[in-house]
């Protein structure tokens, strides 16, 4: 029987020997980026350092974007990908030793009965799930022969015109796939793929610290995932901070106008729009408070559609930045009356929305901070996340 199962140390092998290739590929973006920025630091004007604080910290977050992330997951499901490792081999051998034909099958050569299953091996057929092969001995014509667990006979190439090696042997099986990712484009150098633990001359010393068998580095880097964390949490912290303080002020700069106030604030500026008689009925108490009011136009070639038009536009204006708004319904006219309706806002999560609303398209515009605020917040965030333990020389 093809046995899938084997010790431990083998897939701690694997696993590490994984780890070590993507460790490098990172290491080598990693070492490119080093390069580059601090070629365009001594450039400035006056040259920069790389052990700068900011340019330190920068130099953290791209070692853990290249590596430092992915090194420290691999770490941490090592123990429980090597177990599901195990766990799947030992199924296939547990499957493999299980499957049995559930009927007795005739020799592929001379058609007799009796054949004796020699071996048992895990195998896709056109590329689809696995399935169990079996493969058969004569002991009439002494040939081979291969059936599917399902008792579909195993496919014979026929372009191999010798006669056993069409129908796999132990020695011609498909070898294991062993983990090669040629997946990265930019380096073609099998250092950093095809990895031979026996003959690589740095294999010991980066498993050594790729896969953190010094645990004051493992500490180290953990140190700056968190350090970073907490950094990305403080900027989600002041985003919304300033976000809410934008929705505040945004609320204060809607006018809630009462009655009087509105009536004060409309009636002279539809009047300058040359409407006359502008007058405003008794208020409706409901779920909200309504008004209706009414006007006449007062130039009599202003036709229905332009004059209604018109005063729309005048009341939604005039109401913008107000808690008052002109009700669907729109505007009425008639021989040159015009009339409609006015809505209150007076729930403040509503008045928030229109704020919203607001803010969003660009009606309501925010004085913006002065300087000095934004740089104080930024050096307060900055010394909270920064301690001299979340910096370190990578
Ligand atoms: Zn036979």
């Amino acid at each position: 029987m093809y046995t899938y199962l084997q010790e431990r140390g083998y897939y701690e092998n694997l696993y590490d020997k994984m780890t070590v290739a993507d460790a490098r590929r990172g290491q080598y973006y990693y070492d490119d980026f080093v390069a580059r920025l601090a070629k365009k630091v001594r450039q400035l004007d006056p040259p920069d350092d790389l052990s700068r604080p900011g340019n330190a910290l920068l130099m953290n977050m791209a070692y853990m974007q290249f590596l430092g992330y992915e090194l420290l997951s691999r770490y941490e499901q090592r123990e429980q990908t090597i177990g599901e490792w195990m766990e799947r081999d030992r199924a296939r051998d547990q499957r493999i030793s299980n499957t049995e034909l559930k009927h007795e099958s005739p020799c592929q050569h001379c058609g007799k009965l009796g054949i004796k299953c020699s071996y048992k091996i895990l195998m896709r057929r056109d590329q689809n799930e696995e399935l169990v092969l079996l493969l058969f001995r004569c002991n009439n014509c002494h040939k081979n022969s291969a059936y599917w667990e399902d008792g579909a006979p195993y496919e014979v190439n026929h372009d191999n015109e010798s006669e056993n090696c069409e129908i796999p042997t132990k020695s011609n099986l498909p070898k294991k796939k062993t983990s090669k990712k040629h997946d990265i484009k930019d380096i073609d150098d099998p250092y950093y793929w095809n990895i031979d633990p026996e003959h690589d001359p740095d294999y010991a010393k980066d498993r050594y610290k790729f896969c953190f068998y010094d645990e004051h580095w493992l500490k180290q880097l953990r140190d700056v995932r968190d350090g970073l964390e907490k950094m990305s949490k403080l900027g989600r912290y002041f985003a919304e901070r300033d976000q809410q303080k934008d929705m505040i002020r945004a609320v204060e700069q809607i006018k809630k106008l009462s009655v009087v106030e509105l009536m004060n604030a409309l009636t002279p500026v539809i009047e300058a729009k040359h409407y006359a008689k502008v007058n405003f009925s008794a208020p409706q108490t409901g779920r909200n408070l309504t008004m209706e009011f009414s006007c006449i136009d007062t130039q009599p070639d202003r036709q229905a559609y332009q004059s209604t038009r018109d005063l729309k536009r005048i009341v939604d204006e005039e109401m913008l930045l107000t808690n008052w708004r002109l009700m669907s319904d729109g505007i009425h006219y008639r021989l040159g009356v015009l009339s409609g309706r006015l809505k209150a806002i007076e729930n403040p999560d509503e008045i928030r929305k229109l704020a919203e609303k607001l803010l969003q398209s660009g009606k309501i515009r925010l004085p913006k901070e002065t300087e000095t605020k934004k740089s104080n917040k930024n050096d307060s965030a900055y010394t909270e996340i920064a301690p001299d333990g979340t910096i370190i020389h990578l």
